[in-house]
């Protein structure tokens, strides 16, 4: 088996759901007492979202470039960097590693085309929803992206900055969150990636008509293949 590295603490609340749903994976792979290896490097948020907010990606990729290359000195035979946004600094980190990064659009990607989805809702910070870093990979798959319109996407990101990163689940979110959904199911997508790491904490497939895609879950059972290929 090989060993997983998480770079996370983007926030610890996803970060912990990673960690379950990568061993949960492990126990149903190859049952008995098995679990993963794993070894992880969890940041304190507030230094990362007050680069994020600044916007110097530049210190931002700094600070992760140096926590991957612990993740690697570490051990891990490959990269789970286990947020969506943070993605945006994929080629600092990448610049500081020689393992490889199991990149969470390509993992989304993956699922969405095989599920033969064309046009794909995409839910997460607004940098996710409104920066090509992420929107971009994912056309480079064939997919059209569409997400939600500035009000909406306003109250997408402000309920994740606000609630779910401090583990607060409100049922007038959910609601908010099922009513965007429905409008991007009226403009014609045909499932949605919840692409922010935290969002699966809020909605499931209950809240929507068409297919959602977790990226959680998807990177959590990508690195799991990989780590047991
Ligand atoms: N975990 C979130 C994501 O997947 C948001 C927190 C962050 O900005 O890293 O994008």
């Amino acid at each position: 088996m090989k060993t997983i590295g998480l770079l996370g603490g983007m926030s610890w609340e996803s970060s912990a759901l990673y960690y379950r749903l990568i061993n949960e994976l492990v126990r149903d792979r190859l049952g008995g007492l098995h679990s993963a290896k794993i070894v992880m490097s969890s940041v304190d948020f507030a230094e990362i979202e007050e680069t994020q907010r600044s916007g110097d990606w530049e210190l931002a990729g700094k600070l992760l470039a140096a926590e991957a290359a612990h993740v690697e000195a570490a051990g891990a035979d490959f990269l789970v960097i286990c947020t969506n946004t943070m993605h945006k600094v994929t080629p600092e980190i990448e610049a500081a590693i020689s393992i490889p990064l199991l990149h969470i659009v390509d993992a989304a990607a993956k699922v969405v085309t095989d599920a033969g989805i064309r046009t794909v809702g995409l839910l997460g910070t607004a940098f996710t929803m409104e920066q090509d870093f992420y929107r971009q990979r994912l056309e480079s798959y064939g997919l059209t992206v569409l997400i939600p319109d500035e009000a909406e996407r306003a109250d997408i990101h402000r309920v994740i900055y606000e609630e779910l990163v401090l583990g607060i689940v409100k049922d007038s979110s959910r609601e908010r969150y099922r009513e965007i959904i429905a409008s991007l199911c009226e403009r014609g997508v045909e499932g949605i990636i919840l692409g922010c790491t935290e969002i699966e904490l809020l909605v499931s497939g209950a809240d929507s008509p068409v297919p959602l895609f977790p990226t959680t879950l998807i990177h959590a059972e990508a690195a799991v293949r990989e780590a047991l290929n």
